[in-house]
């Protein structure tokens, strides 16, 4: 058995597997034992192969106004394929190809020759159909190439003399007809693969769209900004009481959208401009002025309209101050540490940025570094100004800053989590109080709750059974007054 490694594209693996399953039963054919476990897709070298594309954009002499570049990415993995070595009688010769005759006008005088080897293919199309071996002249329908192994020596002969040369001439026909079948279902993958890293091309759907790694950070920032919080794949609640998370128009979607979307609108020609600049009053004759007049309304609108267009496109753009700070994110994470865990976040997010540039298939995964960055600066900043007091235990009311929210799922179904940083900043973690309904990060909350300080950190408390509180402790003269009415049996 041999083990033959091809690399192919992500997407086209389950097609490979299904041609592997015909690779299987033409095995099977040959009294060979092949199965599905010699399919090995080897998960660990997926990788991504980038190609710059320069478009060259014509008007309509055919002459170059413009040129872009842009950078595409196939997803490939390596397969390790289980292939049986057929044909490998040991004797001193192979089957190197078939020839048969083509009868029929659509013939043309050529044979139909079978090889893995181009050469033969060519050498054999137009050959006489003859015996090398016996010298036998007859009508022949169908011949054998043999190869000596030893010396690559060719002989061309009838299939009974080829029983003289290989032994059992039709077993050893099945395995090289095998042995084309895997090539024919195989190479197109690999040959796939290899366009792409020639030429950029792919089949539909194989090859992704890549954007500048600053480039998209800023217009992750810029969706931040402008649509809340950032979501890195949830586009909608799961449930209809669930809170958007935290907000569907802040996805890795919307800022692939944004990036696609995203050429200059194209300044009017020369021609429009200098048409724009003429004066109509410069005309004596009155028809041909109302023309002129007409052609330099028409030339000055559609140079309103491209200012007005290339305005709304930049109001789409990052501003400079978030394609400085995605600067200074990315800079960040080239220098930030990584574990050496095969899918340790860190190193993966270094892993997807440090081409210079992300695929569109990644944007999902690449666009958590601008929220890891103020997690990571957060943490900087907390290790810098530790808390001044431990967090607190016992029933007590607190005040602070609502700095993260989450949904947990338990149980009982699911419940609102808030992280609170208290004036200390020392945090506490407990179940938003009922009587908020959309709490949001950064809002002030005063609750009251039951709290258990952290085993494994003195500045971080547990609550239970949360109340808003309204900063005062209850008098317990009101709670006397509440008893005596209680006891008077009065209705409130
Ligand atoms: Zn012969």
């Amino acid at each position: 058995m041999n083990t033959r490694t091809v690399t192919v594209a992500v997407s086209a693996i389950g097609e490979l597997r299904k041609a592997y399953e015909r690779i299987i039963r033409g095995a099977k054919r040959l009294e060979i034992e092949l199965t599905i476990a010699g399919f090995r897709p080897k998960w660990e070298t997926k990788r991504e192969l980038a190609k710059r594309r320069v478009t060259t954009v014509l008007d309509d002499d055919n002459k170059a106004v413009d040129q872009s570049t842009s950078v595409f990415t196939m997803e490939v993995v390596d397969v390790d394929l289980d292939v049986p070595e057929v044909g490998a009688t040991g004797g001193a010769w192979r089957v190197a190809a078939t020839i048969g005759r083509v009868y029929g006008e659509a013939a043309n005088g050529e044979n139909d020759v079978y090889s893995r080897d181009q050469e033969l293919i060519t050498r054999f199309r137009s050959a006489a159909l003859e015996c090398e071996h016996c010298r036998c002249n007859r009508r022949r329908v169908r011949t054998i190439v043999c190869r000596e192994v030893a010396t690559g020596r060719l002989k061309q002969v009838g299939v009974e003399c080829g029983v003289f040369y290989v032994g059992d001439t039709e077993k050893e026909v099945r395995g090289l007809e095998f042995q084309e079948l895997v090539h024919v279902l195989i190479s197109p993958f690999e040959d796939e693969v290899m366009a792409f890293e020639k030429e950029g091309r792919a089949s539909a759907g194989r090859a992704a769209e890549a954007f500048d790694a600053v480039e998209a950070v800023a217009f992750v920032l810029k969706v931040m900004e402008e649509d809340g919080g950032y979501s890195p794949s949830k586009t909608k609640p799961q449930n209809e009481w669930e809170e958007p998370q935290p907000n569907p128009n802040a996805t890795w979607r919307t800022v692939l959208r944004r990036m696609q979307w995203n050429s200059r609108p194209k300044e009017p020609s020369e021609e429009v401009r200098a048409r724009a600049a003429l004066n109509p009053w410069d005309e004596q004759d009155p028809v041909l002025r109302e023309a002129l007049r007409n052609k330099v309304e028409m030339a000055r609108e559609d140079i309103e309209n491209w200012q007005a267009a290339v305005k709304e496109w930049e109001a789409k753009q990052p501003t400079a101050e978030q394609r400085a700070k995605a600067v200074e994110i990315l800079t960040w994470l080239a220098g930030a540490e990584a574990g050496t865990e095969p899918d340790d976040f860190m190193a993966n997010l270094k892993a997807v940025f440090e081409p210079g540039w992300v695929s569109s298939k990644r944007l999902a995964f690449g666009a958590c570094v601008a929220a890891t960055y103020e997690r990571a600066m957060r943490k900087a900043a907390e290790a810098a100004n530790p808390p001044t007091a431990p967090a607190p235990e016992g029933r007590v009311g607190v005040e602070g800053e609502i700095i993260a929210l989450k949904w947990v799922e338990s149980d009982f179904g699911a419940v609102h989590k808030m992280t609170v940083r208290l004036a200390s900043r020392a945090k506490v973690y407990c179940s938003v109080p009922t009587e908020i309904h959309s709490p949001r990060v950064g809002d002030t909350i005063r609750f009251k709750a039951t709290f258990t300080r952290s085993d494994r950190d003195p500045f971080f408390a547990f609550g239970k059974v949360p109340n808003l509180w309204d900063g005062e402790e209850k008098k317990p003269k009101r709670r006397a007054k509440a008893a005596v009415v209680a006891q008077e049996g009065v209705m409130l």
